[in-house]
Parts: C-alpha cells; sequence; structure tokens
C-alpha cells in the first residue's frame, strides 16, 4: 500500500521538538461542544471467530483517539446500559424478552423454526452477553440524546452505536437492537423535525423502515444497491408513505465510487434537503465499510472523503448525534472514526500515529492516519448514472414545499429521557417542594387575613 508523496517524511526532527510538537492543531478559536460516550465493555464482546463484526474496533478506535489527546477537547461519559423499558419504545416485548433470555446452550436445543422466528443463523448468531452487548451500545446513543435534549452538548458521538439494520422483532445485519430508532425517538420528544442521514455501505433499511410513514423524520441514505446486495432494500423508488410520502431519500450506487464523485454527489443532494427539510437536529450514521479496502466492502472511499461529508453536515451547525455503523477492517474502522472525531472537534491531526499508541503495531507498515484506500474496485459509477440519480431525488425534493411543524401538544411531556425510577424519584421531590410551597403561600395568606 502506497503512501502519499505529500505524506513522507521530508526531515526529521530531533526527540525533544518531537516531543514538544503538538498532535492536533486547531482550526477554530471556539470550537462546538462535543461530548463522546464510550463504554469500554462494549468491545470485549465476541461475535465468533469468523464473524467479521469485531467489537474490538471499538477500542482500536478509542486508543487512537485517547493517543491524540482528543479527550483534551470534549466532554467524556461512560455511559448506562439502556434498561429494558427504553429498549421497549421500538423493539417488540417477545423479542427483547427473547435477547434477554436466549444463551448458545439454549440455542441448541431450540428448533430451526424457533430460530427463524427472531432470525438466528450466521449473521446473527447467539453470542455469550449478547443482551449486554446491546444494552450498552443502545445506553450510549441514549446518554448522547439526553446530552444534545439538554443542550450541554451540540454534537454528541457514540462509535459503538449505528446498528441501522435492526428490526422491531429481529436482528438483522449483526445489528440486534437498533439504538438510531430509540435515539431518534428520543431526539422527537423536543425536536419537531429530525433529519437522519447514513454513508454506510448498505441501506439503513432499520430506520427507514421505523419512520417510512411520519414526515417528522427525513431518512437520507446512500449505498450500494443492484436489488440483491444486503439488505436488498434501498431503491431511488423507495420514498416513503402516507404522511411520511417522499420523506425517506434513497441515493442508490454502484461499486467502486471514488471520492470526487462521492462527495460531489453528497453535497448537491444534502445542501437542497437541509434547506428545504430544515431539521433541528441530525443524526449522522458513519458506516466505515464505504472505506476502499472493507472486508466487506466495495467502495473506493479514503478517510478523507469520508470526513468530508461528516464535515459538511457539521457545516450546517445544526445539533448533531453522530454513530458509528458497519466497518469490518479495524484499523481503518478506527483511523477513520478518530479522524472523524478531529473533525466535528475543529482539529487538524498529525497524519502520523502516535508511537506510543498501546496498539500501534496494527497500524503498519506506514503507521499513517490517511492510507490510500482507492483503486481496488473498478468504478462502475458513470458521471450519467450519477446524474440521473441526482436528478430523480431533486425531482422527488420538489414536492417537499415546507418544513412539517408539530404541535407542541404532540411532543411528550417527559423532556430529560430519564429513566422512570429517575422520573419517580423527581416527581417525589416536586411533590415535596410544592408542599413545602403550599405551607409557605398558606401561612403568607393567612398573614395578610391577620392584616
Ligand atoms: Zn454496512
Amino acid at each position: 500500500m502506497a503512501i502519499p508523496i505529500s505524506e513522507t517524511d521530508t526531515f526529521s526532527n530531533d526527540k525533544t521538538t518531537k516531543e514538544n510538537t503538538p498532535l492536533f492543531v486547531k482550526d477554530s478559536q471556539r470550537g462546538p461542544n462535543v461530548s463522546y460516550h464510550y463504554n469500554p465493555e462494549v468491545s470485549q464482546y465476541h461475535y465468533g471467530s469468523l464473524h467479521p463484526m469485531k467489537p474490538f474496533r471499538l477500542m482500536l478506535t478509542d486508543h487512537l483517539v485517547i493517543s491524540y489527546k482528543l479527550y483534551e477537547k470534549m466532554d467524556l461519559f461512560t455511559p448506562r446500559r439502556a434498561s429494558k423499558e427504553e429498549l421497549l419504545k421500538f423493539h417488540s416485548e417477545d423479542y427483547v424478552d427473547f435477547l434477554q433470555t436466549i444463551t448458545p446452550e439454549l440455542t441448541t436445543k431450540l428448533t430451526d423454526k424457533a430460530l427463524a422466528k427472531f432470525n438466528i443463523g450466521d449473521d446473527c448468531p447467539v453470542f455469550d452477553g449478547m443482551y449486554d452487548y446491546s444494552a450498552i451500545y443502545a445506553g450510549a446513543s441514549l446518554d448522547a440524546t439526553r446530552k444534545l435534549i439538554s443542550g450541554m452538548s451540540d454534537i454528541a458521538i457514540n462509535w459503538s452505536g449505528g446498528l441501522h439494520h435492526a428490526k422491531k422483532s429481529e436482528p438483522s445485519g449483526f445489528c440486534y437492537v437498533n439504538d438510531i430508532v430509540l435515539s431518534i425517538i428520543n431526539l422527537l420528544r423536543v425536536h419537531p423535525r429530525v433529519m437522519y442521514v447514513d454513508i454506510d455501505l448498505h441501506h439503513g433499511d432499520g430506520v427507514q423502515e421505523a419512520f417510512y410513514t411520519t414526515d417528522r423524520v427525513m431518512t437520507v441514505s446512500f449505498h450500494k444497491y443492484n436489488g440483491e446486495f444486503f439488505p436488498g432494500t434501498g431503491s431511488v423508488d423507495e420514498i416513503g408513505i402516507g404522511g411520511g410520502k417522499n420523506y425517506s431519500i434513497n441515493v442508490p450506487l454502484r461499486d467502486g465510487i471514488d471520492d470526487d464523485s462521492y462527495i460531489r454527489l453528497f453535497k448537491l443532494i444534502m445542501e437542497p434537503l437541509i434547506s428545504k427539510f430544515q431539521p433541528t437536529c441530525i443524526v449522522q450514521q458513519c458506516g466505515a465499510d464505504s472505506l476502499g479496502y472493507d472486508r466487506l466492502g466495495c467502495f473506493n472511499l479514503n478517510i478523507r472523503a469520508h470526513g468530508e461529508c461528516v464535515k459538511f453536515i457539521k457545516s450546517f451547525g445544526i445539533p448533531m448525534l453522530v454513530l458509528g455503523g458497519g466497518g469490518y477492517t479495524p484499523r481503518n474502522v478506527s483511523r477513520l472514526w478518530c479522524y472523524e472525531t478531529s473533525v466535528l472537534n475543529d482539529v487538524t491531526l498529525d497524519h502520523k500515529i502516535p508511537n506510543y499508541l498501546p496498539t500501534y503495531d496494527w497500524f503498519g507498515p506506514d503507521h499513517s492516519l490517511h492510507p490510500q484506500l482507492e483503486g481496488r474496485i473498478d468504478n462502475k459509477n458513470s458521471k450519467k448514472y450519477l446524474e440521473s440519480v441526482k436528478q430523480e431525488i431533486l425531482e422527488q425534493l420538489r414536492y417537499l414545499n415546507h418544513a412539517p411543524s408539530v404541535q407542541m401538544s404532540e411532543i411528550p411531556p417527559d423532556l430529560t429521557g430519564l429513566t422512570d425510577e429517575e422520573d419517580e424519584m423527581i416527581r417525589e421531590l416536586n411533590e415535596e417542594n410544592e408542599r413545602e410551597n403550599k405551607i409557605v403561600r398558606d401561612e403568607a395568606r393567612d398573614g395578610e387575613m391577620l392584616d
């Protein structure tokens, strides 16, 4: 793998100069408030040795983020797991019960029919701690939404989230719980319009399906599509139904798309969509399998190009929930998400990975944050094809003449995203305060009467 000429060493510094050289350069005086939500337990789970989904990619990402000292720029949170009640805001009770009780040992005793009911198989195996793993990544996404809702964060990041395929009553495509749908449901309590942007290689089908009939969520997915490629959906004709008609946007792409065409198309589509829909919050899924050289991938994107899309969305200054997703070449997944963390924090990182990183060897032989990832696959996206996709989507956009408004009465009253127990505690405290206030009021009134 060649390193771009601009990134090779032209001279070397002595040891002291090297130690005092900052690892990143600030791009703006006052960047946004960014929070980073990471529970390290999530990286300890295993889908199975042959399975392409490797949760330890999250540990690699965290190591890189720490090594570049990006923690100095952000508020860090170790979130709690999502509660069962929280999972039930989207998922069905029998499915959540199944996730909670099934074990690899029990699986061997179940019939094929029983396993098929919950879509258990090679893609979505039953593994030790599957429920806990799901509750951890979903808990981190929900924690991030709470920080956005309270206004503590302008941008909240959870790289362990973004599992966009999970359905209401079954897992799909390595995803058991759909943390994105749960997060959007939470955001809708205060946000009249939420936009979902998905740049994973695969169609964001679970999220699209959940909000297919509403105009309060616009889902936009850029993905490989030929009718057969997983999950099989994501044609440009899938536009939503009923009240949600025209609020589902699909950008089907062919193999091998390169940086320039992807970025150009992304900006040409996203700019008018954001202007028309006027989201009050954006959920950005940053699946890393759209990078070149991904184990399951077929695009040619470099890390900078993927990050350019995130930078573009950020430039609108709308609160953002930023999530991970697919990505099956762990060293590149972690490079990408570390780079995107820097983009979101308005800093430029040294392209050379710090050599005191505990997992430094993973990033050899180049030890660069930006290995060249293009050129493995022929680009099958002709200019003519991309132009026709763009035209079709802009045509769909013509039917969106306004940003839908929402009556305040439609927004549920519990705005803080607290658990039932926390809600109960606050209610009791309020009742106590109310009682005390009443006593004070009564005493004051008594005093008035005596006057
Ligand atoms: Zn994917």
